[in-house]
């Protein structure tokens, strides 16, 4: 799963496969979002 940098929506690897380009706002800068962020145990 990869965020775009602007307007910070979900990109799907294939969105991006022929272009990294996002879908939404047309920016090109994306960076690879985290899908299972880090846990944390609650007591
Ligand atoms: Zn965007």
């Amino acid at each position: 799963m990869y965020k775009c940098f602007f307007c910070n929506k979900e990109l799907k690897e294939e969105n991006i496969k022929k272009r990294v380009r996002c879908i939404y706002c047309g920016s090109k800068i994306v960076f690879k979002g985290r899908t299972s962020p880090t846990k944390v145990i609650a007591r």
